[in-house]
């Protein structure tokens, strides 16, 4: 049963029959209970609002004010979490402390400055990475794709970490932001204090927090230790699934190393609770540690070993191969590759340390598409031979093979409708077969921009 867990992409070729939903389907649909919305106690004075928006946001009320911990993404979303937790305390908002730059926790904060003086924190690198997207709009169609913000919501379970609410069918125009969409990205200069130190202790409402910069995931992050409850706020270098150490959108390098310091820094506190950024909280102190330290074993091992074979003078494609968990990690219902892979890691490692070349002298001015597509169809005899081996390889599930051969058919001619539509139908089959939500959004996502004349 277990073993699903790491199903790779290729196993399309042994598939339930046409018609029924595929295991990685019934899984990811399973995991849409991790975002059932709720307020959770997970202390007598903390509440995490999880599974309303894209992120959580945890409320810590305090002798005469409360402190957030993010503010999700969504206005309209974050305005019922407002109103939720109002419900529990009506103490005004002191602070707000971001865990890092990313839009999903910080683009709903304009319900929570209702209140005077409200103090908000960040890292002083705040929105590191977003310097790197904002280059050009070359990043957005990829965000579009992981994100499968186009696709219909029968396309879209969920996104591995979080539930689908962007773009979301039933928000009224009046809850739109002034610019018509569903939020206005965070303005940085709301921030009002920015940690420079590497361990910042604050009091706001009577409540002592230590912020702990850190880097991982972004190297803009702040994670929240309350020492008086014992409980750990990581912001996104902890969820619940093997971490998404390289974005399909298209990242910056993650530092797979720092992402480990940062896991043994947040391991020193032995938590009793931690609230994570996505997924639902985890409650007990060896709950937390299993948590934690799988986590970070499992990053540990997958860059030990991708080193190893590097050393050993694999490639990029041979070391995808190479690499996998063991035994227990594998077992590990927390490390499932809903969101992030470790074939993405493994390539993510290599590119790290060696770019884009593979070390194979034919790579070094290899030929172009096209041309490798024409030597292809003169090999077999013609352009309709590729084709016929495409669809032959789709009626076999070999989905894998159909979708590369089309894209040797689309280097031809790129107008074809027909080799359009062989492409779209591959990338669907494999979307069906794999764990991952984003990869799943991504196939989705291009099959339909294909079908597109
Ligand atoms: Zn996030």
């Amino acid at each position: 049963m277990k073993k699903l867990f790491v199903v790779l992409v290729s196993l399309c070729i042994v598939t339930t029959t046409f018609g029924q939903k595929t295991k990685e389907t019934i899984l990811l649909e399973k995991r849409s209970e991790e975002f059932r919305d709720e307020i959770i106690k997970i202390s007598d004075n903390v509440y995490v609002a999880s599974g309303y928006d894209a992120s959580n946001i945890t409320m810590i009320e305090g002798e005469d004010g409360i402190i957030l911990i993010d503010a999700g993404m969504i206005p309209a979303i974050t305005s019922q979490i407002y109103k939720d937790f109002r419900r529990i305390t009506q103490k005004p908002i002191k602070g707000i402390i971001i865990t890092h730059g990313h839009g999903d926790h910080t683009n709903g904060i304009s319900p929570f400055l209702g209140d005077e003086g409200v103090q908000i924190w960040a890292a002083e690198n705040f929105g590191s990475e977003n310097n790197f997207s904002k280059e050009g709009g070359f990043i957005n169609p990829r965000q579009h794709h992981q994100s499968g913000m186009k696709l219909s919501p029968d396309k879209r379970i969920n996104n591995g970490i979080a539930p689908s609410v962007y773009p979301g069918g039933s928000f009224k125009k009046s809850q739109l932001s002034s610019n018509g969409h569903l939020f206005i990205p965070f303005d940085k200069n709301k921030i009002t204090n920015f940690v420079t130190k590497q361990v910042e202790t604050i009091t706001i409402a009577g409540i002592t927090l230590e912020l702990h910069r850190a880097d991982g995931e972004t190297s803009d992050h702040l994670v929240v230790w309350y020492p008086a409850k014992g409980i750990l706020f990581p912001g996104d270098l902890y969820y619940k699934s093997f971490p998404n150490l390289y974005a399909i959108r298209g990242t910056a390098y993650r530092d797979v190393n720092k992402w480990i310091e940062s896991l043994d820094m947040m391991l020193t506190f032995d938590a009793k609770t931690m609230a994570q950024g996505h997924t639902r909280p985890i409650v007990g102190a060896s709950n937390v540690k299993t948590a934690l330290t799988n986590y970070r074993d499992a990053i540990a091992h997958v860059f030990n070993t991708t080193i190893e074979g590097m050393n050993k003078g694999l490639t990029p494609d041979e070391l995808v191969e190479y690499v996998s968990l063991p035994e227990h990690l594998k077992n590990d219902p927390n490390l499932v590759q809903y969101y992030g892979r470790i074939e993405w890691a493994v390539r993510n490692i290599y590119n790290g340390y060696l770019g884009w070349f593979d070390g194979n002298p034919t790579n070094l001015r290899p030929l172009s598409p096209k041309q490798e597509a024409e030597e292809m169809a003169e090999l077999l005899g013609g352009v309709e031979e590729i084709e016929k081996i495409a669809r032959k390889a789709l009626k076999e599930k070999k989905c894998q093979w159909a979708a590369e051969l089309s894209d040797r058919l689309l280097a031809i001619d790129n107008t074809n409708m027909s080799y359009r539509e062989l492409k779209a139908t591959a990338l669907e089959q494999l979307a069906l077969h794999v764990e991952t939500a984003i990869a799943r959004n991504y196939y989705n996502s291009v099959a339909q921009d294909l079908r597109k004349e």
